[in-house]
């Protein structure tokens, strides 16, 4: 086993909250401005025109140090769900499940496209989300369903997402239904949508982070990216408000070819704002995300943002969190090695103990429809809990049990020291060939023992996965037009 290996088997046994706090990702769900109803601030909104949402704009699932609804001022900024005593995946349900699945792990974290429909349609948002009413979206009912089946084997964080899921009128109930059974709720949101009663009813119904996404420094340069004019003010009023009310805040920033600069600016507006926590997250071409496929950073972008990353949560007073940037885990021990470091808790935290990607590891995520996949870019249902449970999904789908054994990841993944702590991203290798195991389209780093002539023989076989797949797409979209 290599140290890497040993480093991610102590975060299993030493702190599985915080893998899941690193693990808010992924869901999708977007946080966004939209069509045809007003911002809370008041101010309308254009028909037509759709502010990006945040592919993934996941609150870290950190509950409040206060009680739900209690002071400001009395959480701590970087407190984790252990100072409050809530531990996902530690409940008697969890600690059973496991005892009965030897191999399997509890989820700890889930997100959930609670409703598809949102105020917004960003341009990168991996559901492509829009206002309106989807069919097949889950009854209150169903919902309440597929809790009462996640609480048979966990007490997950969930999140809650979409779209916009403050859109949904039954919100409310399906938060303190997942409080009932044991859960931990919290709500990725555009924050639009937050006027002062909202942040009371997020307080008052124990909702200790909500996420919500700032692609930009100023308001021109992010509306113009959500194509919504005042959606960059309305998400800002909405983080005051809910900070007002004691509701922790957490930026969600997608990292393109237009901000990867503009990173030290947004940390700054952050930091002014006083929020709890900075994401960062790496576009992942998917849903309306594979149309700006162009503005994705190159495998080199990718090495400059997360080594950026590094440096600057060093002084950095918020929580830090690079997502859907496996290879950060890489990257940190790069660095820290060349700074004569290792990796240790006690001296870089959680970044020592969690792993890359969690899909199917620790973490899943549910569809507005109840399709269940390993996050929200893994464009491959595994299930649906309109017609089996989620947790026979997550005990018996063959892609989490895949997703589980690192033995099974091909080209210069499988060959990677860093597999252990890394994985590469599972949906963008799916994405461009089809085959989820495939080795990370996106990682610059090649291991020692990836010889450039396995490089070039493996070249042809993913030429070929990647051919098979755009036929595949290209099928699928024939087939749909004709329906
Ligand atoms: S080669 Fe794969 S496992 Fe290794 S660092 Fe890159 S993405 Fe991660
Ligand atoms: S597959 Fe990629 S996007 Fe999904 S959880 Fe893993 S790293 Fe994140």
């Amino acid at each position: 086993m290599s140290e890497f290996d040993a480093g991610f088997d102590q975060v299993d046994e030493v702190d599985e909250q915080e893998i899941a706090e690193a693990m808010a990702t992924g869901a999708g769900g977007c946080e966004t401005v939209g069509v045809g109803i007003p911002l809370a601030g008041g101010k309308p909104v254009t028909a037509g025109s759709h502010p990006g949402g945040h592919p993934g704009g996941h609150p870290s699932g950190m509950p409040p140090a206060g009680h739900p609804g209690g002071h400001p001022g009395e959480r701590q900024r970087h407190g984790g769900a252990r100072s409050m005593g809530f531990m996902p995946g530690g409940g008697p349900a969890a600690q059973a499940y496991q005892e009965a699945h030897p191999g399997v792990k509890a989820p700890r974290i889930i997100a959930w496209e609670i409703t598809r429909s949102c105020n917004l349609g960003c341009v990168h948002c991996r559901a492509a989300a829009e206002f309106g009413h989807y069919p097949g979206e889950l009854s209150l009912d169903q919902c309440k369903a597929v809790i009462d089946d996640i609480a048979t084997i966990s007490n997950p964080i969930i999140i809650l997402t979409g779209g916009e899921p403050l859109m949904r009128p039954d919100i409310w109930e399906i938060i303190d239904y997942a409080h009932v059974k044991g859960c931990m709720p919290v709500v990725g949101t555009n924050a639009t949508l937050i006027t002062d009663e909202i942040a009371h009813k997020l307080a008052e119904h124990g909702i200790p982070r909500i996420s919500v996404s700032i692609d930009f420094a100023t308001a021109e340069e992010h509306d113009a990216f959500r194509r919504q004019p005042g959606a960059f003010d309305a998400s800002i009023e909405g983080i005051k408000r809910a900070k007002a009310t004691g509701v922790g805040v957490q930026i969600n920033t997608t990292v393109t070819k237009l901000n990867a600069e503009q990173l030290p600016e947004i940390h700054d507006l952050a930091e002014r704002l006083g929020v709890d926590a900075f994401h960062i997250f790496m576009l992942v071409p998917t849903g309306r995300g594979s149309e700006i496929e162009d503005l994705e950073l190159p495998p080199e972008g990718y090495e400059k943002a997360l080594t950026w990353a590094y440096e600057r949560q060093k002084t950095s007073p918020l929580h830090f969190k690079p997502t859907d940037s496996p290879h950060y885990y890489r990257i940190i021990r790069q660095l820290a090695k060349a700074e004569g470091k290792k990796v240790t808790r006690e001296e870089y935290g959680m970044d020592a103990m969690t792993r890359g990607c969690l899909g199917g590891i620790t973490f899943s995520f549910i569809s507005h429809i109840g399709d269940v996949q390993p996050c929200g870019y893994f464009d491959q249902q595994l299930g649906n809990v309109k017609e089996q449970p989620y947790s026979e999904i997550w005990t018996n789908s063959k892609v989490f049990n895949d997703l589980r054994d690192y033995s099974k990841l091909e080209g210069k993944c499988g060959a990677c020291e860093y597999k252990g702590v890394c994985g590469g991203c599972r949906a963008r290798a799916l994405a461009l060939t089809g085959d989820y195991m495939e080795e990370e389209p996106y990682c610059a780093y090649v291991p020692p023992s990836w010889t450039p002539e396995m490089a070039a023989e493996h070249a042809k076989v993913i030429e070929e996965k990647a051919e098979a797949r755009a036929r595949e797409i290209e099928e699928r979209g024939t087939l749909l037009a004709g329906q």
